[in-house]
């Protein structure tokens, strides 16, 4: 048997031949929008984000424009991805400490993320990733979530930050932000809630995989 580091990269080196291309992901164009947009997909698809975003964007393009939006006009605006309410609250918060706090900027630092009502390690780490070219975690989202404990990388029901401790330590930092998209894009394709072994090139190096054709 391979040792754990040996599997997720051989894995993760098979994701990156299989898909030329990751995502859909939210779309963004600045490190607020793209705060914004990872926020808004707390339960809801990116799709269904971006759908949101592209007039929301040309609205709202500084801190203090949701600092000082109307409540109710975001919630209305928002409305579609979901708990638009609490959405609604996080994103005129976090307008209100940029300008407060940071000058209205996105700061590069997690402490100071998680600060940001909405904000948890999920959504810092991809905020420092992809906005900043900082590593410090994998992100761990719904497919992450399922796919790390069927390939065997880490104990299954353990949360997601326990997750992102146990991938953190076998994979290097620059490989971070890929394991999100790569196990994401996957997850979508292939290895679905029912996932779809047969079709998929980790089979032979992913233990769930390989318990089933034993069965
Ligand atoms: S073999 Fe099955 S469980 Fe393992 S990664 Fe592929 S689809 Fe998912």
């Amino acid at each position: 048997m391979v040792s754990k580091r040996k599997q997720a990269i051989e894995a993760l080196s098979r994701l990156r031949k299989t898909y030329p291309v990751t995502g859909p992901f939210v779309e963004w164009s600045n490190p607020l929008e793209l705060v914004i947009a990872t926020v808004l997909s707390a339960q809801c698809t990116d799709k269904q984000v971006n759908k949101v975003t592209r007039s929301l964007f040309l609205k709202y393009k500084t801190a203090s424009d949701y600092a000082q939006a109307n409540l109710k006009t975001l919630e209305k605006e928002i409305y579609s991805t979901g708990f638009y309410r609490s959405k609604a609250k996080y994103l005129k918060r976090i307008g209100e400490i940029l300008v407060e706090k940071h000058d209205g900027k996105v700061p590069d630092d997690l402490a100071d993320l998680l600060k940001l009502p909405g904000v948890s390690n999920k959504t810092a780490y991809l905020v420092l990733a992809k906005g900043f070219g900082k590593q410090v975690g994998v992100s761990v989202d719904t497919h992450v979530k399922r796919i790390a404990p069927r390939l065997g990388l880490v104990k299954e029901n353990i949360g997601a930050d326990a997750i992102s401790d146990e991938l953190g330590k076998i994979f290097d930092p620059e490989d971070y932000l890929d394991v999100n998209e790569y196990f994401i894009t996957h997850g979508r394709a292939v290895c679905v809630r029912v996932p779809k072994c047969d079709k998929c090139n980790l089979r032979d190096i992913c233990e769930y995989g390989r318990l089933k054709k034993i069965r």
